[in-house]
């Protein structure tokens, strides 16, 4: 369609012309909604797609902190408030060497759609910096924390942007950030979630994402008759969404055998021994080699020693794939592979995490698809449950946040499936999920005026 394929061609060649995360990101979006621009003429009239593909806001800011040695380090610290016209912007913080504007921009542009989809009043937004936690100790991580928010604290607010976690970012760095803003603005202001629980955090917030993902792939099995009981499932990453997405693969019966870090990964076939996982992961913060010392069957597969184009974990045959590490992670010739292998369904629990090769392919062959937007939004829905809490001072119960977690999964499906219904999409949720975001936020910036 003219207008859609215009507005892609002026971000190509827009100041933005080397982002191609965002691009990516951007054209998985744009190459989905010419139903719904067509079914609403007024879009193009608003030049709706322009508006929402530039963000409101980016802020770029300088991190200096000193190490335990009192070495002075320089880091890169960014904030993209991509789009309020749902409510106050909201989304993670990422702590990577790998994180640049290009990386948060996509991943700011996701979160506007995937907040949209939950029903909830909030915005899109994405921050971190180009710190690497690893191999830091306690007090340094502490120091560089501070010096963040430090450095952009003035740029918040609990009905402006609420900081979350994301890969780097978990509890210990979420409470450090959190004192640091109540230190600089003698306020207790919820301007962060995924907080620990003494500091007004929600219970069910860690395990959210992951649990999230395998609640809405249950309800999408359960639609067309079947089931992940007793059914192998490959996992890849081993941090907070992939720990918790094995956890409730288990309790619904299934069987994890894959998981894998920055590293390699691991097979193991009589499923992954989750205990061991954690204490591994998270008590020790230490590589997944160490995996097999106890578990002697367990096979360890190094990243240097990947099939080519093929991350190991997508080798071994399965029903359910969930890609839980990082973008891009799962490439065609991965895909292909799990195609051979006969896998039933794909459900992203990071975000991004399929390359689009990767996703004509599964789309072609007809396989279940469960993209990110909707599939992983289990924790902004959580972490927006944290906020009420906080500003009602009234906590719910670990079973209460399960249950109204398990309810907003279902109903995102339940919104999906009807999309796929208005619009003769068959099962093609991904298309599903950009309309029915998209269209949730070109409305309500319509009704707020140019
Ligand atoms: P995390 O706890 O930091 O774990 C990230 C995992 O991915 C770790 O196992 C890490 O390995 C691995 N990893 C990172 N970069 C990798 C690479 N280039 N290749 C292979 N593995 C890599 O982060 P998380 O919270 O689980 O987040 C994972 C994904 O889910 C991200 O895309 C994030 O944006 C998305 N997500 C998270 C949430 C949430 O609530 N946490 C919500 C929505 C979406 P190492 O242990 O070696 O570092």
């Amino acid at each position: 369609m003219e207008y859609i394929e215009q507005a892609m061609l002026r971000a190509e060649k827009s100041n933005c012309k080397h982002d191609t995360m965002f691009l990516q990101a951007l054209r998985e979006v744009l190459d989905t909604i010419e139903p719904l621009i067509k079914k609403h003429p007024e879009y193009v009239h608003e030049n709706i797609i322009d508006r929402i593909m530039v963000p409101n806001r980016g802020i770029h800011f300088k991190i200096e902190w000193m190490d335990d040695d009192n070495i002075i380090h320089v880091n890169n610290g960014y904030r993209i408030q991509f789009n309020n016209a749902l409510g106050p912007y909201k989304g993670g913080v990422r702590f990577h060497p790998s994180v640049n504007p290009d990386v948060l921009k996509f991943l700011a542009f996701e979160q506007i759609f995937k907040n949209a989809i939950t029903g909830l009043h909030i915005g899109g937004a994405k921050g971190g910096a180009d710190f690497d936690p690893k191999g830091k100790s306690d007090k340094e991580i502490m120091k560089f924390c501070q010096a963040f928010m430090s450095s952009f604290y003035n740029s918040i607010g609990a009905d402006i942007d609420i900081l979350g976690g994301d890969i780097g970012v978990g509890a210990r760095e979420v409470g450090y950030i959190f004192g640091q803003y109540k230190q600089l603005t003698n306020s207790y202001d919820s301007i962060i979630t995924s907080k620990p629980l003494p500091l007004g955090g929600s219970l069910g917030r860690t395990e959210a994402t992951g649990y999230g993902l395998i609640y809405f792939t249950q309800t999408l099995l359960e639609d067309i008759g079947e089931t992940l009981k007793g059914k192998i499932c490959t996992i890849s990453g081993s941090g907070n969404v992939a720990i918790h997405a094995i956890e409730k693969l288990y309790e619904l019966g299934a069987i994890p055998v894959t998981c894998s870090d920055s590293k390699g990964a691991i097979h193991d076939s009589n499923g992954i021994d989750l205990e061991l996982l954690k204490k591994i992961k998270l008590e020790r913060r230490a590589s997944l080699e160490y995996y097999t010392l106890e578990r002697k069957k367990a096979i360890y597969v190094k990243r240097e020693n990947y099939t080519e184009g093929c991350s190991f974990v997508w080798d071994i045959p399965c029903f359910a794939a969930f890609p839980c590490a990082t973008q891009n992670e799962l490439g065609e010739s991965s895909a292909q592979l799990l195609i051979d292998n006969d896998v039933k369904i794909v459900a992203e629990g990071a975000n991004m995490p399929t390359t689009p090769q990767a996703i004509d392919l599964f789309v072609k062959n007809k396989i279940l698809f469960a993209p990110a937007k909707a599939a992983n939004a289990g924790g902004v829905a959580v972490s927006v449950l944290e906020m009420s809490q906080n500003s009602s001072l009234n906590y719910l119960s670990f079973e209460k946040v399960d249950k109204r977690l398990h309810d907003i999964m279902s109903n995102i499906y339940i919104e999906l499936k009807k999309t796929c219904d208005e619009y003769n999409l068959d099962m093609d949720l991904i298309s599903a999920a950009n309309i029915l975001g998209f269209k949730r936020v070109a409305d309500a910036m319509i009704m707020q005026g140019v």
